[in-house]
Formats: structure tokens, C-alpha cells, sequence
């Protein structure tokens, strides 16, 4: 999934993104909420209507950005209290409030109300906080079910774009979750379909609490289960560490989502080990800084080596910026701080995850199973 933090893949316009690909993309209800505001966003058809997007979206829950605001905010049973980064007002999360929020602004997908530990944590504090998930878990779960019905795109008179949301964009992911031959993880495309809510597993770097964690989760019963509380500074060795023996635990024939990962070798990797989905700002966000992934290892665009290469950035990517800009172009733009670089930039990354993900998809339905590898894929598209 790219990330659309604000309810736009940064510099890439919607029809571009269903060229490239994109089946779901995943928006940061805290910024949403932050602005334009829930309320906005509901009254405009749901973020699908919003922005034009009829295929999937999944929204995270907020946790993770407000448990990022180490100085402005104040953590208690109840929720958390926090300023905003944009203006310093003071607002405050719950799960029930983060479930209100996530239903107004109407994804298909959206996540219970999570602690993320913060690393390093000593164990004691990994089970306090691991526990303070599961109780959030269960009242996430609790007002989701009371309030389900109420999504912008179900009641609420919406511009034509949000009415055909709700048909395509749940066809299409369902059709891809058929295609790879897994259950349907979405709501139902049937009358009275509602969204879905994932739980989130937490527990730290320590194994006992994952296990424990996983358990509990899957008690409370979700139609799918993320690996929460990973890629928090911790060495690369450990987080698969944690990804394999959370896996063990989660129910094989449910949606299985790995949160915040990765390099392109990573999440090939992780596909590998059973992971079904994943969202990284990494392809998005390194582009904007030059920073671009070939099948040739990591290019940083601004080095004066590219100033005169007439090479396409990446021979085996069949990309519409590797078809047709050199790379010598694409240093210039850089150098000159101008607005297109970070578009073709980022066309490019995203080209090289999608086609990452295709391969792996292709291997799956081969029943090879999936090999990291060093790079994308030459192969056609589907
Ligand atoms: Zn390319």
C-alpha cells in the first residue's frame, strides 16, 4: 500500500495511481482528522468521494502519530491526549473516538486503537502496554460493531464518485484477494456491507508477549490481524525475528498485515514468510529526496555521476519515466529543485514496489513460494 498520508500519494494524481496499479492505498486518520477534519471528509462522500479514489483505502488508526508526539502528548486508560503538530490545539484519542473518526472518514479497512511501544521498553512496560492494546482491542471492537452502519457512503446523499466507490473499488480488491486465492478481507459488496476492522498485535521485541498478544487479538475476533510496534528503531535481524513468530500465532486464512516496512528486498522477504499486506512511506518519501530503487541497488540522483548519463534511470523497469527521461535529466531536475523531479521520482519507486509486489504475487500463483531478490521485476504487467 503507498501512503496517502493527507488523502493524496504526495505529487502523484489518482488517475496516475490507477495506471501504475494501485489497488488500495492506505490515509493517516490523524492528519485527516487534524484536517480538512472528519466532518469535511464525511459530508464529501468519505475519503473515496473525497478524492476521487473508487479502489480500496485503509486507514490507520492514529496511534502511531500520536505516539510519535513524544512531547505533546499525555497517555492514560481512557485514551491519549495531544497537541496538534499544525497548531498546537488539544484534541484526544480513544479507541472509541479513533473508531468514530476512521467510520466518518469511511475506508474500507480500518485499524482498532493500538499503544505502540516505544523501543527500547524494559518488560514490564512491554506487558503494560501490551495489555492496554488488547482492552483498547476490545473497545475498539465494541463501538465499531454498535456504529458500523453509519458510513458516508451508505447514508449520506454523495456526489457520483462515492456512490460507484462503494461498488468498484470493493470489486477490485476482492478480485484480487480471490485472484491470489485468499478469502475476502473487505466487506462484503452485498446490501448492508460495512467496513472492516483489523486488530493489531503488540508486545514488543519480546516473543512471550507477541504469542500473548496474537491470543488475545484473535479472541476478540477480526476479520484480519496486523503485526503493530515494528520498525520503532530496532535492528533489521530483530524485526524478523518478531515478524516470524508473530505469524506463527495469526490465523493463516486471514489477511495477515505487517505495518510500517519496507525495502523492496524486505517486503519480498516478509511476503516470503506469509505476510499479506504492507504500507511504507520509504518509496514515496525517499523519492522526494532522490533517493531511487533499481534493479540495480539504490540510486542517490543527486551525485554529479549522473549529470551527464544518458542512461534510463533503471534498464529493466518498464516505468514510463525509465522510457523516457535519462538519468542525466533526472539529476538536473533535482539540482534545480523543481517539482517534477519528485514526481517522476516517485512514479519510478512506486513502479519498482508494485512491480515487486506483482512478482510475488506471480510466484505465489505459481506455488514457488517467494524469493528475496536484489531487484524488481522486468516482466510485464499483468
Ligand atoms: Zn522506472
Amino acid at each position: 500500500m503507498p501512503v496517502g498520508t493527507v488523502g493524496t500519494v504526495k505529487g502523484i494524481p489518482q488517475d496516475l495511481l490507477e495506471e501504475l496499479g494501485v489497488n488500495i492505498l492506505l490515509g493517516n486518520t490523524y492528519h485527516l482528522y487534524l484536517r480538512p477534519g472528519v466532518e469535511t471528509v464525511r459530508e464529501m462522500g468519505g475519503l473515496h468521494g473525497f478524492m476521487s479514489w473508487d479502489r480500496a483505502i485503509l486507514t490507520d488508526s492514529g496511534g502511531f502519530q500520536v505516539f510519535s508526539l513524544n512531547e505533546l502528548r499525555k497517555v492514560n486508560e481512557e485514551g491519549v491526549t495531544f497537541r496538534s503538530h499544525l497548531d498546537g490545539s488539544a484534541h484526544f484519542f480513544s479507541p472509541e473516538n479513533s473508531m468514530k473518526a476512521q467510520i466518518g472518514l469511511g475506508a474500507d479497512i480500518i485499524m482498532a486503537f493500538d499503544e505502540c511501544t516505544e523501543f527500547p521498553a524494559d518488560r514490564e512496560r512491554m506487558r503494560t502496554s501490551m495489555e492496554r492494546t488488547a482492552r483498547w482491542a476490545a473497545r475498539s471492537k465494541k463501538y465499531f460493531d454498535e456504529h458500523k452502519h453509519g458510513l458516508p457512503w451508505r447514508t449520506t446523499h454523495a456526489g457520483p464518485a462515492s456512490v460507484r466507490a462503494g461498488k468498484l473499488q470493493l470489486a477490485a480488491h476482492t478480485a484480487e484477494l480471490r485472484s491470489a486465492g485468499r478469502t475476502r478481507a473487505t466487506a462484503s459488496t452485498q446490501e448492508g456491507a460495512t467496513q472492516s476492522l483489523f486488530g493489531i498485535v503488540q508486545g514488543g521485541m519480546d516473543l512471550d508477549l507477541r504469542r500473548e498478544s496474537a491470543e488475545r487479538t484473535i479472541e476478540i475476533d477480526f476479520p484480519g490481524y496486523a503485526i503493530g510496534g515494528l520498525s520503532v528503531g530496532e535492528p533489521r535481524e530483530v524485526t524478523r525475528e518478531v515478524v516470524e513468530a508473530t505469524l506463527e500465532h495469526l490465523p493463516k486464512d486471514k489477511p495477515r498485515y505487517l505495518m510500517g516496512v519496507g525495502t523492496p528486498q524486505e517486503i519480498a522477504t516478509y511476503a516470503g514468510l506469509g505476510v499479506d499486506m504492507m504500507d511504507c512511506v520509504l518509496p514515496t518519501r525517499a523519492a522526494r529526496h532522490g533517493l531511487l530503487f533499481t534493479s540495480e541497488g539504490k540510486i542517490s540522483i543527486k551525485q554529479a555521476r549522473y549529470a551527464k548519463d544518458s542512461g534510463s534511470l533503471d534498464p529493466a523497469c518498464a516505468c514510463r519515466v525509465c522510457q523516457r527521461y535519462s538519468r542525466a535529466y533526472l539529476r538536473h531536475l533535482y539540482a534545480a529543485n523543481e517539482v517534477l523531479a519528485q514526481v517522476l521520482n516517485t512514479i519510478h519507486n512506486l513502479s519498482f514496489y508494485l512491480d515487486t509486489m506483482h512478482t510475488v504475487r506471480h510466484s505465489i500463483r505459481l506455488g514457488e513460494g517467494t524469493r528475496p531478490h536484489s531487484g524488481g521485476s522486468s516482466q510485464p504487467k499483468p
